[in-house]
């Protein structure tokens, strides 16, 4: 569970906007940044309050409607996981999450060199094409002993 990343390359990543039919425009640009710039999953309204920080006029529909257009364009994913909002992950190499059952948050597990799908019974007539694994349980903050860090 490593947080160093190769540093991404923002131009020539947010081409793929573009591509997929999005104006790349300054709002855009910048929510993108605010994902990139710590990679922690945040929510929705997380993205919004981070993001309002240096562009305070930014709305929030005009986030969501960002978000949409990154994850069309496969810059940023969806995590969801059972409990709690949707959560945004702009780390697009193949990798599995951590998610604490207490705090509700989402860390990424770097797939080991050589790790191929589990033989699982497939039904028949279904393709896999990935599988993405989920381990459940408390994060290093929740598991210190002390009062209950829901929120
Ligand atoms: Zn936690
Ligand atoms: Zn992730």
């Amino acid at each position: 569970m490593k947080r160093a990343r190769p540093t991404p390359q923002p131009a020539r990543l947010l081409a793929r906007l573009e591509e997929n039919g999005f104006r790349l425009t300054p709002q855009r640009r910048h929510v993108y940044q605010v994902l990139l710039s710590r990679p922690d999953h945040p929510t929705a309204d997380e993205v919004f309050l981070r993001a309002k920080r240096e562009m305070p006029e930014i709305s929030m529909a005009t986030v969501y409607n960002t978000l949409d257009a990154l994850v069309q364009s496969k810059l940023v994913r969806l995590v969801n996981h059972d409990r709690g909002a949707t959560r945004y992950c702009s780390n697009m190499r193949p990798h599995h999450h951590f998610c604490c059952d207490v705090c509700g948050a989402a860390f990424d597990i770097d797939e080991q060199p050589g790790w191929r799908l589990p033989s699982l019974d497939v039904p028949g007539g279904f393709q896999a094409d990935r599988c993405e694994i989920v381990v459940r349980g408390r994060c290093p903050r929740c598991a210190r002993p002390g009062p209950a860090r829901r929120r």
